[in-house]
């Protein structure tokens, strides 16, 4: 399908395992930011950053949230870098059938990192006294109609999983939240 070509901007976060402390401050601010109304709770179950912890093993892995999987992975690897073994599941970004992060913890539904918008700077970036999460930005051609296809097959995939019903009432829900 051809779509006329856009510039979009594309925002990420740089993250540095090496200077996070596990502090899970980011976890904090996120949640409260998304809490409804904002900042009236923090649950880290509803943060869309996730720190991955072994304390014993000296590893924390700051993970914010992507796009949602319908199915597990099959290509499943444990990585050792610097002498550090970390777990499959350790970097990926996806919520995942597999494990409990990035689901809303009411409805099941995925969660996914908004950047904060309406925001100047996301806030798990400022919260980070450690400086372990660093804000990008890049332009990036993408085609219009290509966006809209992805927006039907991954509503398509929740109304499979969730149900019709369930997607719309968690909509409703979440319009009226300030
Ligand atoms: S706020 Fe920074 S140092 Fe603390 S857990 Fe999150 S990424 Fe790590
Ligand atoms: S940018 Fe905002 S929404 Fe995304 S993980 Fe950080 S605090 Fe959460």
């Amino acid at each position: 399908m051809n779509g006329e070509k856009k510039k979009k901007l594309i925002k990420s976060i740089k993250i540095d395992v090496d200077k996070c402390n596990g502090c899970r401050a980011c976890e904090v601010i996120c949640s409260a930011h998304h809490a409804g109304p904002k900042y009236s709770s923090n649950n880290p179950a509803r943060s869309r950053i996730r720190v991955i912890r072994d304390p014993l093993a000296d590893i924390y892995v700051p993970v914010y949230a992507g796009e949602y999987a319908v199915a597990e992975c099959a290509g499943r690897d444990k990585y050792t870098i610097d002498g550090k073994e970390y777990k499959e599941c350790a970097f990926c970004r996806a919520s995942c059938p597999s494990r409990d992060e990035f689901k809303e913890p009411d409805s099941g539904l995925p969660l996914k990192c908004d950047m904060c918008e309406g925001e100047d700077e996301p806030l798990c970036v400022k919260w980070c006294l450690a400086d372990a999460l660093v804000a990008e930005e890049r332009e990036e051609e993408v085609e219009e109609g290509v966006a809209q296809e992805e927006l039907e097959i991954g509503l398509e995939a929740l109304a499979n999983k969730y149900g019709l019903q369930t997607i719309m009432d968690t909509v409703a829900r979440m319009s009226k939240k300030d």
